[in-house]
């Protein structure tokens, strides 16, 4: 396939200097990029892109396909199948708004695993699917509430013994609550809930295999704790005090903040999601505070929304573009990194993934209007999504 007349972002390409080019895409990946005209074959595909902007495909670092933004409850009750189904139809809501890349860090019933091993056995056409399975956890009131995601576990043996578990599920890396949760009924989210000897015997039986921690962490000290233990990823990172983010810049620790959710909560919920109103209230604030002084020290921000959570539809992820600029400040160019390359480099993956490099895997899309005037077109202006080479938009 050849994409005739893209504009591109030079931060976003490697190995090439214009901002126009043609295209080449040959066995899934990105076999060539041209000057516009100077690529003559025939017999290809062809797609004139009338200069509209070629993106690398976008990542969401934290979603779970298991839950459907609506009633919790009802999600807790439907059959394995049945999570499998809607989950794939989720992650097909993502890939179609242009999220070609997805890292689902929490699900029941191995319902992620299953939808991942059938793409990536091209058995259906969907996003790249990075599933942490069942969520690791300490003992805590209202873990309940989601039946089958948690795996409920105290000390550090039986945590490593818990590790192990969950990579024999088929997990590719792990997650772990290192506080109460604003969604979990019994939660308080500041409160810290992980000893640093569980997360020292989690992070190093993760490294055993080859992965890595991502642990939802809320208060300020518990994110001192996974940073010290060697966690990749804080989720949510909602309270950090001016000591966590100077130990973030001196470590290989990103964090994922989700404004979606903890905006999103603040709205009208069905019944069995009240409990989180007056929690996300709590730590909105706080939340703003601590993000827009990370975005001012140029920490690495990796890219999530929580989609799935009450009132968070699957394909609506780039709601968080808009909340991001809105509510922090931060600059387009940023806000597309961290949905590209900054993403994929958190997550290990930009040998092949996150920019548009000759060789890399060609999930790309194109966007109506100018994402450096107008960051709301990755919202809704995103007309075509190619997924390993494959016109899936
Ligand atoms: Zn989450």
């Amino acid at each position: 396939m050849i994409l005739r007349n893209c504009s591109l972002l030079s931060e976003l390409v490697e190995g090439y200097t214009h901002t126009s080019a043609d295209i080449l895409i040959e066995g899934g990946e990105i076999k060539g990029i041209y000057p516009c005209g100077e690529l003559k074959t025939e017999n290809n595909c062809e797609m004139d892109m009338n200069n509209q902007y070629v993106l690398p495909g976008l990542f969401d670092m934290h979603v779970h396909l298991t839950l459907s933004a609506e009633d919790t409850l009802i999600d807790s009750n439907k059959t394995p199948i049945q999570l499998a189904l809607d989950g794939y139809k989720f992650a097909l809501d993502s890939l179609k708004r242009g999220f070609t890349t997805l890292r689902d860090v929490g699900a029941s019933n191995r319902a992620v695993i299953g939808i991942r091993d059938s793409i990536n056995n091209n058995k259906l056409i969907g996003p790249n699917i990075f599933a942490s399975g069942r969520i690791i956890t300490p003992t805590e009131s209202g873990n309940e509430f989601f039946k089958g995601m948690y795996l409920e576990v105290d000390k550090p043996d039986d945590m490593v013994g818990a590790v192990r578990n969950v990579i024999k599920d088929g997990a590719d890396f792990i997650k772990l609550m290192g506080t109460g949760a604003i969604m979990n009924p019994g939660g308080v989210p500041g409160q810290t809930i992980c000893f640093d000897e569980e997360y020292k015997a989690i992070v190093k039986a993760a490294e055993f295999k080859n992965t890595y921690v991502a642990v939802h962490c809320h208060g300020t000290e518990a994110i001192k704790s996974a940073i010290k233990a060697g966690c990749r990823t804080i989720e949510h990172a909602s309270i950090m005090d001016d000591e966590a983010i100077e130990m973030l810049e001196n470590s290989e620790t990103y964090i994922v903040p989700t404004l979606s959710a903890v905006t999103t909560l603040l709205r009208d919920l069905p019944l069995s999601s009240k409990h989180m109103k007056a929690k996300a209230e709590a730590i909105l604030n706080k939340t703003l505070e601590g993000v827009t002084k990370a975005y001012k020290k140029r920490l690495k921000i990796g890219f999530g929304t929580d989609q799935g959570v009450t009132g968070l539809y699957h394909g609506d992820n780039g709601k968080e573009f808009e909340l991001r600029q809105q509510l922090t400040n931060m600059d387009n160019i940023d806000l597309i990194k961290q949905a590209t390359i900054n993403s994929a480099e958190i997550m290990g993956v930009d040998e092949r993934l996150g920019s548009i490099k000759v060789g890399k895997i060609a999930d790309l899309i194109s966007v109506e209007g100018n994402p450096l005037k107008d960051i709301s077109v990755l919202r809704n202006g995103v007309t075509n999504v190619i997924k390993t080479g494959v016109l899936v938009k």
